[in-house]
């Protein structure tokens, strides 16, 4: 069979579901009824990874999911696991996911979206009584954005057996709570074994988080690969003194830190659009009023389209770095910490996902992004693809992200189809009925169904 040839099976399998539409008045609803839990005064959402916001969150996901008969799981990391099964519960299933935590001033859209857009596609099977073939995973990732547990896509890279249970489990916040003793407090923690099995194909639907779909007018992003970012530990040593001290004989951590945020700036400047370079946190010791800064630890990285040039702006930074250091007469230790991309999502799947807006008649182009996602940290080990729909202004991580409801409600629609195309249409008889008795007369309160998932 020809490329062509597969296209027109893939277009004609498509449009033979195209009576079948997402509900965009419901997944608006569910979106402002998620930002409602956390809400700051400013329109936007604060539930960072593993507080009581955030379990909050997954809870009324949860809640949601029960409705309408979903089986929920969740593995030894806090994974969160909505099952619709499927007429083959034995074949690999399909999923779609993304993160409920959001970072200080986050937005309503970052992460929900993907949550609730999964959550649409399940909702709108339900009410046409349509029964999937392989079972569809809603999952909602662990402290995907790396706030309060540092480094972020936390259940991700688990899941893609990037860290160990026992190294994820230990890892501390600023105060020392661990993973796992967050995961206690809130009861979030199951019994599921951390990925390690087969999937048929992941999609994640996002808002973009940058200007580009807006100003090209186009309503969709077939998200094809990733920007190529290298994360690295400033680490700035100065010598604590009272104020008392004449400028000159002082090193002034804070100073030296100065000197190392603009020489980060500068360092993309110099490589066009597709160039980013930040200085993102910043830890200053003791950080007390009246005394000169100690010592500064802070996060950077850089960002580009082109890994060559993305290799060529680390060896720029070291230079810069190693610059300031000597401008201001201060050791500056620069470690490079992580590293995402570049990666390719997976070709057949980027090609159903632009099959699936063609036929559904919305306008797509392709895209890369530059942030990072919980469907990066996956690609290593399943097949994996994205959706970006535009963010106003191309404004994320603020409290005044917006994506308006016909953008959310175009994603999710192509969501459904893709997931659909993939997961298969069973011509047995829906047998979700069944599943939900099960989950209905379950004594203890779980939401276990009968294929063996149980909560803890
Ligand atoms: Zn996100």
């Amino acid at each position: 069979m020809t490329a062509k040839q597969i296209g027109e099976t893939r277009m004609a399998s498509i449009t033979c579901q195209g009576n079948l539409n997402i509900d965009g008045e419901r997944l608006w609803q569910s979106l402002m009824s998620m930002a409602e839990i956390g809400a700051l005064p400013g329109g936007g959402c604060r539930r960072l990874g593993l507080t009581p916001e955030d379990s909050e969150a997954r809870a009324l996901l949860v809640e949601w999911a029960m409705e309408i008969g979903c089986s929920v799981g969740r593995d030894l990391v806090g994974n969160l696991f909505i099952r619709r099964l499927g007429t083959q519960p034995d074949l690999p299933p399909v999923m779609v996911g993304s993160h409920l935590d959001t970072v200080a001033t986050g937005g309503r859209f970052d992460g929900a979206l993907g949550v609730l857009g999964g959550l649409e596609v399940m909702r709108t099977l339900q009410d046409a009584s349509i029964a999937n073939e392989r079972t569809i995973e809603l999952v909602v990732w662990i402290n995907e954005e790396g706030v309060r547990f540092v480094p972020g896509n936390t259940g991700a890279f688990a899941f893609a057996g990037e860290n160990t249970v026992e190294q994820v489990l230990a890892d501390t916040d600023l105060h020392g709570i661990s993973i796992g003793e967050a995961l206690a407090a809130l009861n979030e923690a199951g019994q599921e074994a951390v990925g390690g099995r087969p999937v048929e194909a992941y999609f994640e639907l996002h808002v973009e988080q940058g200007p580009y779909l807006e100003r090209a007018g186009v309503p969709v992003g077939i998200v094809t690969g990733t920007y190529t970012i290298k994360y690295f530990d400033l680490t700035i040593t100065g010598r604590a003194a009272h104020l008392a001290q004449p400028l000159p004989d002082r090193q002034d951590a804070l100073v030296g830190a100065a000197e190392a945020i603009i020489a980060i700036r500068k360092v993309g400047a110099t490589y066009g659009n597709d160039g980013r370079s930040n200085a993102s946190w910043i830890n200053v010791f003791p950080n007390v009023r009246g005394t000169v800064a100690e010592s500064v630890h802070m996060s950077c990285d850089v960002r580009h389209a082109d890994p060559e040039r993305a290799r060529a702006m680390a060896e720029d930074l070291e230079k810069a770095i190693e610059e300031a250091s000597q401008r201001s007469g201060m050791p500056m230790t620069l470690e490079s910490t992580l590293q995402f991309g570049p990666i390719e999502f997976d070709p057949e799947l980027v090609d159903l996902l632009r099959a699936t807006a063609r036929a559904r008649g919305h306008k797509a182009q392709d895209i890369l992004t530059v942030a990072g996602h919980d469907a990066i940290a996956l690609a290593s080990v399943l097949p994996a693809a994205m959706i970006f729909v535009p963010s106003a202004g191309g404004l994320s991580h603020n409290e005044r992200e917006y994506t308006d409801p016909e953008s959310c409600a175009i994603g999710a629609d192509i969501l459904l189809h893709a997931v659909l195309a993939k997961a298969g249409i069973s011509e047995q008889p829906l047998k979700l009925a069944e599943v939900n008795v099960g989950v209905m007369v379950c004594s203890n309160g779980c939401s276990g169904s009968g294929s063996g998932f149980a909560e803890p």
